[in-house]
Formats: structure tokens, C-alpha cells, sequence
């Protein structure tokens, strides 16, 4: 896993990662910045997304660990095949093995359906890092620990980047990795 700085909208990979809401809303955050990003109009995002919400999953919600593909409409530009949508748990400050365990959840059923899509290269946002109010170091530490064990069996992804937004998170992430900076 590559932790990297950046605008998770502007980056190039064949898969971006939403942190979404269980319902789709993109109303703030990464989900807002990637919806009006793909779409130009945020609600035409949203009425696409719970769409194919409704198709692939059958229901007007998603649980932590079920994703929902949309197309990459403007994305595309950026060499971006598919947008996944994923939930990660609410924390607001705390921090236990359940909340833990829903964002492993989240993390590998993004990476299995990229996977599964024949996806090469895969970009994440710090998911409930956020809004959700899940510690960043705890978020971090998590993902690199999801995907070392993925990628040893991944049949196509090869590179997964984490992306974080502000110079503070990337610096944090990195010290929470043991890395330099
Ligand atoms: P959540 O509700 O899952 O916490 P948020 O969207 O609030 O989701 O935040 C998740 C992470 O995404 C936060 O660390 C936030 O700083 C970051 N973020 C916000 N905008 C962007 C962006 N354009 N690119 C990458 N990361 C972003």
C-alpha cells in the first residue's frame, strides 16, 4: 500500500474508493467532492448512485462490507473506470475492535469487487477518518493491514493507494506507519 497526498478526484487510478453513507447521500466530505467531480450536479450523482444501488444490491441501503459500482461519467478523464462506494463505521472519537472490524469490512469489500473487475490500480480516501470520527493513526494502521493480507491473494490488483487530503493526515499517516517524514 502506497500512502500518498492528494486530491482523491484528481488521481489516477482505474478505481477510486467512496466513503460513503449507507444511503448513497454524498452530502459532504469525499462523497460530495467525488460526486460533483464524476457528475458536475451532486443529485444526479446521488439518483445514479441509488440506482445502481437498487440493481446490484436490491434495497435502498448498503451494510458495511457490501459495495455499489457507478459509472466514472467525467472521472473517466482521469483514466478512472469505476467509482466503488463503500461504509465505514461511525466512531465520533472512539475506537474498539467492532468498529475496527466494520472497516475491514469495508476496506476488503471494495478491494474484492475491484478485484473481481479486473482492476489493476486502486485509490482509497482515509474512510470514517472524516465525518465518522474514526482516529486517522487507527484507520491507517487498519488499511495496511487489510491490504497486505489481500494483496497476497489479489488476482489482478496490483497497487493500492491511500490517499490522504490534507499535508496534517499525511504526515500522521505516515508516523502512524512507522515510515519517515
Ligand atoms: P467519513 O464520513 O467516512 O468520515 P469524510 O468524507 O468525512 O468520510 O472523510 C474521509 C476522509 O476523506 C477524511 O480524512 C477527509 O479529510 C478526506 N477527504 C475529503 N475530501 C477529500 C478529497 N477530495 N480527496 C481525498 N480525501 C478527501
Amino acid at each position: 500500500m502506497k500512502v500518498v497526498k492528494g486530491d482523491i478526484t484528481k488521481f489516477r487510478a482505474e478505481a477510486i474508493v467512496n466513503a460513503a453513507n449507507k444511503y448513497l447521500e454524498h452530502g459532504g466530505g469525499v462523497a460530495y467532492a467525488i460526486a460533483k467531480a464524476a457528475a458536475g450536479d451532486v443529485y444526479e450523482y446521488i439518483r445514479i448512485s441509488k440506482e445502481e444501488m437498487k440493481k446490484q444490491i436490491g434495497r435502498d441501503y448498503i451494510e458495511h462490507g457490501e459495495v455499489v459500482v457507478t459509472p466514472p461519467l467525467r472521472l473517466a478523464e482521469n483514466g478512472v473506470k469505476y467509482v466503488i462506494h463503500t461504509v465505514g463505521p461511525y466512531c465520533g472519537g472512539k475506537w474498539d475492535e467492532d468498529k475496527k472490524n466494520k472497516l475491514k469490512l469495508a476496506i476488503l469489500g471494495a478491494l474484492k469487487k475491484a478485484d473481481e473487475l479486473g482492476v489493476k490500480t486502486i485509490a482509497f480516501p482515509a474512510i470514517s477518518a472524516g465525518i465518522y470520527g474514526c482516529p486517522l493513526e487507527e484507520v491507517v494502521k487498519t488499511f495496511k493491514e487489510v491490504v497486505d493480507e489481500f494483496i497476497k491473494r489479489s488476482k489482478s490488483i496490483k497497487e493500492v493507494f491511500l490517499v490522504l487530503y490534507s499535508e496534517e493526515d499525511y504526515s500522521k499517516a505516515i508516523k502512524a506507519l512507522g515510515g519517515n517524514d
